[in-house]
Order: C-alpha cells, then sequence, then structure tokens
C-alpha cells in the first residue's frame, strides 16, 4: 500500500512567522527539524497502519528542508526544486492509495490562518476553480483526484482544516496551532503535535476506503493578482484571458493543463514583484 504525504512548513506547530520559514534566519534550522518531525509522524502513522511504501514531498520554499536523518529510513524523499508539480509532484505520476497534506496553512486571504497565501503571496491575491476560491490543499487534491488519489488526513492550524474539510469534504485533520492573527498562534508542543499527527494518518490509512478523490465539475481558472503589473506579464501566456486589471483566466482541458497553467502564471508573475 502506497501511501503519499506532501509537507509544507507554515502549518507547523511552533512555526508562526515568515523569518522562521525562510533560509538565513536564525530560526530556519529549529523549523526544518519541526517540519521534518511532523512528516516523520505522519509517515510513522502510514506504517502504523499498514503501508508499504510512503513518499515525501518536500513542499516548502526550495524543497530543501528535511532532515534526513530525522526521517524513518522506510520513506523516500522527493526533494529540492524545481519539481514540475511542486508541492504536488508525485502525485501526476501514479495512482496513490492515499495522499497526506502534513503543515498545511490557509488559502491567501484566510483570516485568522497562520502565513496565509497561495502558493506565492506576492503574486497571488486569490485562486478560483470553477468559481470557488482553492487554498494548496485545494488545488494540490485536484491533482491527487485526477489520478483516483484521495487525500485523507490535513493537519495545520485549526482555520486551515476546517477551509480544509469545508473544500474536500470528509477527511482526517489535526489541529496543531489556534492562530490570533496571521503570525501568532497559541499552538500545541510539538511533540504533542507529533503525537497526534501520528494517530490522525493511522486513522486515515485506515479508513481510506471512504474517502473520495476530488474534483470540481468544471476546469475554468481565474488568478486575482496582487499587482496590475503581474497581470501585465502573465496576460501573454497563451490561452491566457485578461478579465480584469488584475485578473486572469485560463479554460483548462484537463487537471494536468490547468495546474501547469497556474505555476506558469505563479512563476512568469514571480518575475515582475
Ligand atoms: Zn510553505
Amino acid at each position: 500500500m502506497q501511501v503519499y504525504i506532501s509537507v509544507d512548513m507554515e502549518g507547523v506547530a511552533g512555526v508562526v512567522h515568515g523569518d522562521q520559514c525562510r533560509r538565513g534566519t536564525a530560526e530556519f534550522d529549529d523549523a526544518c527539524a519541526l517540519m521534518t518531525e511532523e512528516a516523520n509522524a505522519a509517515a510513522l502513522g502510514a506504517f502504523d497502519a499498514g503501508a508499504t511504501a510512503v513518499l515525501v514531498n518536500d513542499s516548502h520554499g526550495d524543497m530543501r528542508n528535511l532532515v534526513f536523518d530525522r526521517l524513518d529510513p522506510r520513506v523516500s524523499v522527493l526533494s529540492g526544486s524545481l519539481k514540475p508539480y511542486s508541492m504536488a509532484e508525485g502525485l501526476q505520476e501514479e495512482r496513490h492509495d492515499l495522499a497526506l497534506f502534513v503543515g498545511y496553512h490557509g488559502g491567501a486571504g484566510t483570516r485568522d490562518a497562520i502565513l496565509d497565501h497561495t502558493y506565492r503571496g506576492v503574486v497571488v491575491y486569490e485562486v478560483r476553480v470553477d468559481g470557488r476560491p482553492l487554498n494548496e490543499a485545494g488545488l494540490n487534491a485536484l491533482v491527487a483526484g485526477s489520478r483516483g488519489t484521495p487525500v485523507g488526513l490535513v493537519t495545520g492550524d485549526a482555520t486551515t482544516c476546517a477551509q480544509c474539510r469545508a473544500l474536500l469534504g470528509e477527511l482526517v485533520t489535526v489541529e496543531v496551532k489556534w492562530a490570533v492573527g496571521r503570525a501568532s498562534a497559541r499552538t500545541l508542543h510539538p511533540v504533542r503535535a507529533r503525537e497526534l499527527i501520528r494517530a490522525g494518518a493511522r486513522s486515515a490509512v485506515e479508513q481510506r476506503a471512504r474517502w473520495r478523490p476530488f474534483s470540481l465539475p468544471r476546469l475554468g481558472l481565474e488568478v486575482d493578482l496582487v499587482h496590475t503589473a503581474i497581470a501585465d506579464a502573465v496576460a501573454i501566456i497563451p490561452g491566457v484571458v485578461r478579465t480584469a486589471a488584475r485578473t486572469v483566466a485560463y479554460d483548462a482541458r484537463d487537471v494536468d493543463d490547468l495546474f501547469r497553467a497556474l505555476l506558469t502564471i505563479v512563476r512568469l508573475g514571480g518575475t515582475v514583484v
């Protein structure tokens, strides 16, 4: 039984500020260790439930955050960037029995969610598919769902967990902190968070027959950009239509096409910020 884990940093217990998530700061190595331990806790929970293979995708920043010596030797890791499918890399390759999203955060514009953003905060104001605002969990779940892989677990702050339940339907969530503001929270002790994540992952994998692959009826992508200059830049992408001063739209033929268009917008948009 194959389990896939995508792990981000902003939703990890003990992380509340962007400085912790940025390479080169005094706090960064500690945050990498916290992130690694939560990924490992989810992997251990999956193994507890009978997983025979666990693939961990390092999904934050330059995607070289995981501390290998702290990971169970049974896992394999997708490390480094660029990866064509970024936080969802590997989900496009094959069907997994279940996907787990660990350390995730709220979509751009979410109140009381630690470090809310969608893929790139300085570029993206909001992403909608079929008219629905999607956070990163929703977007990555679309890639998983296109291959028949359901998402069974999301961990992060309480607001993010609620947002993902509303978006993805029934699944296990583990709340590890409660935001006071965008960069302040009441957080569980990381050791307690790991215990809950291990138990949550185990439960999600044991119940894997219950979770349904995520899909949306129509794959119309709309992206609100932060500035008009970003819209100027991304409007030249083939197939992209500018529908408002700061908004572009793209009619995707399938999930791969949609996800590639989104990442192209994010990366090209990032060259003018
Ligand atoms: Zn991140």
